[in-house]
């Protein structure tokens, strides 16, 4: 249906729009103490959760617009018994901005087996830490991906394990744990409004439904608390609010019961948003201590091998992404974020600065 207005009726439309955009300009008003868009952008941010492996032209410029630092987080992909690593790429990325971004390394339980396995990853870490590294991350190929030579899972809390968390206990290094995947992944794939179904969409390899004798979530997660539980010296970060972002309930529940957890936000907004704002804004008020900036962004390719229009774009995506963080986080509108219908938490500037910087900075100043 086409509507056609007067001369008038398009001036009269022209004032009210006028007046709802003025209007929409002063969201959020600073009379009700919210924090505005500048503010936002000049609050210090510390993503503890990044993966820009490649240097970008945009990037630095990008990161001090926002006031940003990353800590660059090496993923172990394993496949078939390879183990891919970009440890080196990241490691150069840092050295070369060392004013914008820390470094994390990682492993795998491959080669558990052999007797030498706990001593040839502490060799191996000790490289990594000597090259800059300040944290170690854990990816879900502990429970999902990395079998034994009878087909066993390997799980997180394997006793063989046990040497490496003295030795990162001992060396004051975190761990970045990214165990289990939301729930969704042991479910069919039938909404598309879900916020997890392009990922199993396209990555059905970590789609858990399809693959009956992969370890059940509860008895993978179950693993991971009890790690938690047996390593009260290790200080973890539970990536992408504990693969549990579903239900704030459940996370509040292990930040009460292991002191050593925090929880990293990175990735998970579509979740939280399913859940009433008024509940995910108390949680985020509740926990303001043992929360942690997140994102999982990052540049997968080198710069040679995109074009400039795809770099340019990428970089808008980049600004797209912080500006929803305001959207979500700070704003108190209605929205729509990843396909669910929600509205802005409208944290104070008390819980934001302790998000963004400054527990983070506090688990630095702990570990030296
Ligand atoms: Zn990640």
């Amino acid at each position: 249906m086409e509507i056609y207005f007067t001369n008038k009726g398009i001036k009269r439309m022209n004032l009210i729009l006028l007046i709802l955009f003025l209007a929409a300009c002063k969201s959020p008003s600073p009379s009700k103490g919210l924090v505005t868009a500048e503010e936002f952008k000049q609050l210090p941010k510390i993503d503890v959760h990044a993966h820009y492996k490649y240097p970008r032209t945009y990037l630095i410029d990008f990161f001090n617009r926002w006031n940003l630092k990353a800590m660059l987080v090496d993923v172990a992909i394993e496949n078939e018994g390879t183990v891919v690593r970009n440890f080196d790429n990241y490691a150069a990325h840092q050295k070369l901005h060392p004013e914008s971004f820390y470094l994390c390394t990682t492993f795998t339980a491959d080669g558990i087996e052999e007797a030498d396995y706990a001593e040839r990853i502490i060799a191996q870490l000790k490289k990594d830490i000597d090259q800059g590294a300040i944290m170690v991350k854990v990816w879900k190929n502990f429970g999902m991906v990395t079998q034994d030579s009878e087909g066993n899972y390997i799980q997180i809390n394997d006793a063989r394990l046990n040497p490496i968390w003295d030795f990162l206990k001992e060396n004051k290094i975190t761990v970045l744990a990214h165990i289990a995947d939301p729930e969704q992944a042991w479910r069919p794939l039938l909404d598309e409004n879900n916020p997890h179904y392009n990922y199993y969409k396209n990555n059905p390899q970590y789609h858990a439904y399809n693959f009956p004798s992969m370890p059940s979530y509860e008895e993978i997660i179950s693993a991971r608390d009890a790690w938690i539980e047996n390593n009260p010296g290790l200080k973890i970060i539970g990536a992408h609010i504990c693969s549990m972002a579903n239900n704030v309930d459940a996370v509040a529940a292990r930040l009460d019961k292991y002191p050593n957890l925090s929880v990293e936000v990175g990735a998970r907004f579509g979740d939280l948003a399913m859940q009433d704002s008024e509940k995910v804004k108390s949680f985020f008020e509740t926990y303001q201590d043992r929360i942690l900036f997140g994102t999982d962004y990052g540049t997968g390719e080198e710069e040679s091998q995109l074009s400039a229009e795809e770099v340019r774009q990428e970089a808008e995506r980049l600004e797209e992404q912080y500006k929803n963080l305001f959207h979500y986080l700070v704003s108190e509108d209605s929205m729509v974020l990843r396909k669910q219908n929600t509205k802005g938490l409208g944290l104070s500037k008390v819980v934001l600065s302790k998000i963004f910087s400054e527990n983070y900075l506090r688990y630095l100043k702990e570990s030296n």
